[in-house]
């Protein structure tokens, strides 16, 4: 077993990143059967372990109840090959993934194993990818993640973080757009004429366990938005896949279909996947006040911005989102409650409201994260905050306004490509870069349609 330190956090010590051997197997296998009963008793039948690769799709396999201890010891098996999978499912060779060699085991974090309420008979939890001898793969996202929470713990600082979820609902029957309700922006119409579908929603992610803080229709045809309580960035990843696929779910049963994709519709407003994020030492928010610390860690992220750009609005897609007069924040720049700047300061959190939800969200809080401590370690400095629209002042540096230039910042990024290591790093660069190339004579329009409902 790696020797771990004592961070005084339950969910913190969960990030150790476990060698799973025999004595974790053991334990593994003892808790799963524990579990059984229980969700017997609740109807469920099967439990789906999900991963999301590096393009942003949530993939699964999932096993029958009885068969949960087994993967919870042993993993279930999992090609390297969904790392170099485009979103589209076509799949590229990259320099450290690809080929028909070589098992993963998914093993199922227990602590997160939810119910679904949208999908009667499903349970579902969130897996880390382990070599079949039970070392944790260096290139699993969600693992990622926790390497860079515990790097924050070290330090002796913890986060709280949160996703917004944004998408439109549209009718079935079409892989054109059709928005599902015709009510206005933010209008109480479009809850009334999709009435039982939001109680729906709503009380499915009540049963999950999901905190919801706030709910509204958003300015796009037929969007949404749902903010929920902040939580451990990990933790606050697993949600951001969980309330997706539960909107999914629900959204399907009322015979509609969700995009969460950054464009439903070129020329229109897109839907976001902006990262709230709070920092603490000592149970002291840093950013209650915006002290010194987090002014820090937030000039480490706005250095490392168009580099994160890779992880946070990582498709083709993104960057027909990233455009002003959106309120997509497409400037490298913060301002307090300033929503066209790329860092917004909320009262008590920092939000990035660039990034949007092709992103995988465990990339995303292990990139910022990392950013935001290299801020800390540097003692970088904030420039003045922005209190005007940029578009406004003429001068203000846009984020990339297109992949390539993302990805070839994030390649130049040493801080993150450290933080990833070699192997994730390049093979993040090698899907971004396959994309472009499948995709390179496609017009705006064209990329807005082969995403819409892949994400
Ligand atoms: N839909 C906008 C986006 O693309 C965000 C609107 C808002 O500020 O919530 O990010
Ligand atoms: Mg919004």
């Amino acid at each position: 077993m790696v020797d771990q330190p004592e961070f005084g956090d339950e969910r913190q010590n969960a990030h150790t990143l476990r060698i799973v051997d025999s004595a974790e197997r053991d334990q593994r296998f003892e808790r799963a059967t524990e579990l059984f009963d229980g969700l017997h008793a609740r109807n469920v039948s099967v439990v789906a372990l999900t991963w999301v690769d590096n393009s942003g799709i949530t993939r699964t396999k999932s096993v029958p109840l009885r068969r949960l201890a087994h993967a919870a010891a042993h993993g279930v098996g999992a090609s390297p090959v969904f790392d170099v999978f485009l979103f589209d499912d076509w799949i590229i060779q990259g320099r450290f993934a690809g080929g028909p060699v070589g098992d993963l085991r998914l093993h199922p974090d227990l602590d997160r194993l939810t119910v679904l309420a949208g999908q009667p008979g499903w349970a579902w939890a969130p897996a880390d990818r382990h070599f079949q001898s039970g070392v944790p793969y260096p290139m699993d996202q969600r693992l990622q993640a926790r390497k860079a929470v515990r790097t924050l713990a070290e330090q002796g600082l913890t986060a709280r973080a949160g996703f917004e979820i944004e998408w439109c609902v549209g009718k079935t029957g079409t892989e054109d757009w059709v928005p599902a309700t015709s009510g206005s922006a933010y209008g109480h119409a479009r809850q009334v004429e999709l009435s039982d579908y939001c109680v729906d929603l709503l009380n499915a992610l009540d049963q999950q366990d999901v905190e919801v803080l706030q709910f509204h229709p958003e300015y796009a045809p037929g969007q949404f938005e749902i903010s929920t309580t902040p939580e451990d960035p990990v933790a606050a990843a697993d949600t951001a896949v969980l309330v997706k696929e539960t909107v999914r779910a629900v959204t399907i049963r009322h015979g509609l279909r969700p995009s969460f994709s950054p464009k439903v519709v070129n020329g229109g407003v897109g839907n976001g996947g902006h990262l709230h994020l709070s920092l603490w030492r000592d149970g002291t928010n840093l950013f209650d006040g915006f002290q010194d610390e987090a002014r820090r860690f937030s000039a480490g992220v706005l250095t490392h911005l168009r580099a994160l750009c890779a992880i946070g609005c990582p498709s083709l897609a993104s960057y027909l989102r990233l455009v002003p007069n959106t309120w997509a924040a497409p400037f490298v720049a913060w301002g307090e409650e300033n929503r066209e700047t790329a860092l917004r300061l909320v009262r008590d959190n920092l939000e990035i409201k660039c990034f949007d939800l092709t992103a995988n969200p465990y990339l995303v809080v292990a990139g910022v994260i990392a950013a935001g401590l290299d801020g800390i370690a540097t003692g970088a400095g904030l420039p003045e905050g922005l209190n005007v629209d940029p578009a406004l002042l003429g001068d203000v540096q846009r984020l990339p306004t297109s992949l390539k230039e993302a990805v070839d910042e994030f390649e130049e990024d040493a801080v993150l490509t450290e933080a990833f290591g070699r192997e994730l790093a390049g093979t993040i660069a090698d899907v971004r870069r396959g994309e472009m190339e499948r995709y390179k004579d496609a017009s705006p329009q064209g990329i807005a349609n082969i995403t819409r409902w892949r994400h």
